[in-house]
């Protein structure tokens, strides 16, 4: 079902003459009344009525995660302190968080934006939601929470952990729909497993994954143990949290929510725009914020754009799941490696779960990479003889996946700390 079946479907010109009017009032907005970004475009030597439509996006400034620390905690507000009605923050998984602040109508935005992600997915007024991203600070408990109540929805606010206390409230609730990370998803499905819970006779049919990137392997495994459709949802607290982006019921690329946040893609290095189709840095101008309004936000993540016409119905413009971070890339001798890349190869091998850990450390001035997977209870009960094949059978697998060599440890089955929100992936020891 199209929530907003105006926008959402609009034709694309008329898509990009709104979204021109739009940049041209935030322009002049965040040039009058925020004093960083004032400064940013003098340096550029461009003025607010430079832009007189949404290709002039090109001449105004990035900004930047450290821009975005530099002026901590305020100084990107351009309304007063006192029109805003709630502040969050990033979950910090590279840093000092950054601050999200937003007045009664961004929250407003914010609940449609993620009523049009959860009906994406079906999700209706006689939906039962366990929303069990985190509530707090981190934009994920309440961005999902705004959109189940803004859709009518029934609203599970469980909050992330207590997985013993999440597997009891889906049977006795009956929640049809479930909100939270991907690999917390996972974990759900293998505790509930072990306390014997048949998935398939629950109520529960749809997932809303996000937060943290996932493989298109990984989506298959969580359908298969949960018995449910699993959809791929994307946000970032820089641009409002949870509701950016996200997969229409073919499951195939995100709609990005370009009437409100407009995104480019460009070249990392040089800054320069790349056209549909070509993998680069995602940056996102948000065109509609009122209390913290953002220019080309520069997210690090790493994704294509297409504008191919989606059988859905929605216009808006689609991106392929992230790829990566161009921080959480690793550089081991030269090679760039993405955790989903491991995962990806073992997703498809027998005796090993997709809970893994990727180890680097430097030995005289060679990088090494060691790759902790955790093994399945049948493999853990084998010989070691056996061990050490499956090592070597996934260390040949990965060398051809990510063409560097890397060392295959297999650990005991649940050793890998599990997450409740994000996974942690990546232990660098180089950089401590
Ligand atoms: P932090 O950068 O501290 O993790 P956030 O909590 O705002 O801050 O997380 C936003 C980031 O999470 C995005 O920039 C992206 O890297 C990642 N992310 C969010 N949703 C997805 C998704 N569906 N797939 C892959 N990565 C995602
Ligand atoms: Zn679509």
């Amino acid at each position: 079902m199209i929530w907003d079946a105006k926008h959402e479907s609009m034709p694309r010109e008329e898509l990009r003459r709104l979204q021109g009017e739009r940049l041209k009032a935030i322009a002049r907005k965040v040039y009058d009344r925020v004093p960083f970004y004032k400064s940013k475009f003098n340096a550029l030597g461009v003025k607010p009525e430079d832009i007189n439509g949404i290709d002039d996006i090109a001449k105004l400034p990035f900004t930047s995660k450290d821009d975005m620390r530099d002026v901590f905690p305020y100084g990107l507000l351009a309304c007063d302190l006192k029109d805003i009605v709630e502040i969050h923050t990033s979950s910090g998984t590279t840093g000092k968080p950054v601050v999200d602040a937003y007045t009664q109508g961004d929250i407003d935005l914010w609940g449609e934006v993620m009523a049009r992600t959860l009906s994406m997915g079906g999700v209706t007024a006689e939906d039962i939601v366990q929303n069990a991203y985190g509530y707090g600070l981190f934009t994920g408990g309440l961005g999902a929470h705004y959109g189940i109540r803004r859709i009518g929805a029934t609203c599970i606010p469980i909050s992330g952990g207590n997985t013993k206390r999440q597997l009891d409230m889906m049977r006795d609730f009956g929640s049809t729909a479930l909100t939270c990370t991907p690999s917390y998803s996972l974990y759900l499905a293998e505790a509930g497993k072990e306390e014997g819970i048949d998935f398939s006779k629950l109520p529960l049919r749809v997932g809303f994954f996000g937060a943290e990137p996932w493989s298109e392997s990984m989506r298959a495994d969580i359908q298969a143990k949960l018995h449910i459709k699993a959809y791929d949802i994307f946000g970032l607290t820089e641009i409002i949290g949870p509701g950016v982006a996200a997969e229409c019921e073919c499951q195939d690329l995100l709609h990005v929510f370009e009437d409100h946040f407009y995104p480019e893609i460009i070249n990392p290095d040089t800054g320069k725009p790349l056209p549909d189709g070509e993998k680069g840095e995602l940056v996102f101008t948000t065109l509609t914020k009122e209390g913290t309004p953002v220019i080309r936000y520069r997210t690090r993540d790493i994704t294509y754009l297409t504008r191919e016409p989606c059988p859905c119905g929605r216009t808006a413009v689609r991106m392929h799941r992230i790829l990566g971070r161009t921080d959480d890339m690793l550089i081991i001798r030269g090679v760039n490696i993405f955790p989903s890349q491991v995962e990806q190869v073992l997703i498809k091998m027998d005796g090993v779960e997709p809970h893994y850990q990727l180890l680097v450390e430097r030995q005289g001035t060679l990088d090494c990479l060691e790759v902790l997977v955790e093994m399945t209870e049948g493999l853990f009960s084998d010989e070691l003889k056996r061990l050490e094949q499956k090592e070597r059978e996934i260390e040949d697998k990965l060398r051809e996946a990510l063409l560097v060599h890397s060392k295959v440890k297999l650990v005991e089955p649940k050793s890998i700390p599990r997450s409740e929100g994000k996974a942690k992936r990546i232990i660098d020891k180089r950089s401590i």
